[in-house]
């Protein structure tokens, strides 16, 4: 059987763990505590627990820790890009953003993505695997270590679909926000989704106080076709049905994302049509301007384009923000520190079969 891994289990199933291991009950406690509270990369850390007892969970279980391989830090705003290897040898990718309001971490939830989104850098590789529980708390756990600053605000827009490892997300909600953990405010908590329906209502009825951010990106099915295979599976109008379930059920407000490309979905005529769409529904938008990769040719609406598609929006009283683009100089949407790096080693591993 695979050996389970620790730092993915709640407190309630590592008590039956140590018991389970003949330890006493409040074993288990210093373990939560060295994992979820003291933030331990590995078991020598753990100096109070016995060499005999730590011998026993490195035979038992599995113990995640993430490795920094590259680091960028913005000198416009802060912002520190980092890539984590995992044990396995995969890459990830983690972004510490600094506000007035607290740091904010934007976390990866899995390695690569099979969405397929047209004007994203994630998903060119397609999936290579979910990750673990523990994999998505290790990127919060490390860089609240590395930057010695507390992580106040977490936002699940990094490389993956989050709904589409829904089992793991939820358990790693869960330890994140856990008051014996880093005791992170659920309402400090963002999950953004390209909208996979069955488990935005699934979610909602976790009533969970967290924000969900609706990745929309077009006025109607057939546009958002266009921008995102994910449409040929689910209406749009089903989309919207279950983030306006999701509000009934956790009185949270949703926040549409909406990444404007040139020409593409940034006419008046969308502005308009979005706005019909979202008439009396309690919400906010944020347009992203968007963030051009070389693989395909979109461009970034001008400012006096996006600028006019705001005003549109709020002369039907709709809640809208433009993003504020975080970590410029350091370059690039999510996902392409990552396939920048897989590319360098690509090329190094065909320079040496030549
Ligand atoms: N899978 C989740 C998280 C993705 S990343 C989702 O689809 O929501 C977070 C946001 O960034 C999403 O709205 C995504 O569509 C958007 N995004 C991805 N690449 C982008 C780019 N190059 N420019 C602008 N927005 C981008």
């Amino acid at each position: 059987m695979d050996k389970k891994d620790l730092k993915s289990l709640t407190f309630d199933e590592l008590k039956m763990e140590i018991e389970g291991l003949g330890e006493k009950p409040f074993r288990a406690k210093q373990l939560y505590q060295w994992m979820h509270e003291k933030l331990a990369s590995d078991f020598s850390e753990m100096t109070n627990l016995s060499q005999n007892f730590r011998q026993k969970l490195q035979e038992h279980y599995t113990y995640t820790s993430l490795e920094m391989v590259d680091h960028l830090v913005s000198g416009a705003d802060g912002t520190e890009k980092f890539l984590f290897r995992l044990n396995d040898g995969n890459v990830i990718e983690s972004v510490l953003m600094r506000y007035h309001h607290g740091n904010s971490v934007c976390i990866s939830s899995q390695v690569g993505c099979r969405m397929g989104c047209r004007f994203c850098a994630s998903t060119l590789g397609g999936l290579t695997r979910n990750l673990l529980p523990s994999e998505m708390l290790d990127q919060v756990y490390k860089i609240q270590k590395i930057s010695g600053e507390r992580v106040s605000n977490l936002v699940v827009m990094g490389t993956g679909e989050p709904l589409d490892n829904y089992e793991n997300l939820l358990r790693f909600l869960r330890l994140l926000t856990d008051e014996h953990g880093l005791h992170i405010s659920q309402r400090n908590v963002t999950v953004s989704t390209c909208g996979i329906v069955e488990n935005i209502r699934k979610l909602a009825e976790e009533r969970l106080q967290i924000t969900l951010a609706l990745s929309l990106h077009a006025s109607s099915q057939e546009k958002r076709k266009e921008l995102m295979p994910i449409a040929y599976k689910y209406e749009l109008e089903d989309v919207l049905d279950a983030c306006r379930y999701y509000f009934l059920q956790t009185g949270r407000r949703i926040t549409f994302e909406y990444s404007l490309v040139g020409g593409v979905n940034d006419t008046e005529e969308d502005a308009r049509r979005l706005s019909h769409l979202l008439d009396g529904f309690n919400c906010h938008v944020n347009l992203i301007p968007v963030n051009p990769i070389k693989e395909r040719n979109y461009v970034q609406s001008n400012r006096t384009v996006i600028e006019a598609f705001k005003n549109k929006l709020e002369k039907y009283r709709i809640n809208v923000t433009i993003r504020r683009e975080m970590g410029r100089d350091i370059g690039g949407a999510c996902g392409q520190l990552r396939k920048s790096y897989i590319d360098a080693k690509e090329r190094e591993k065909g320079y040496e079969n030549v």
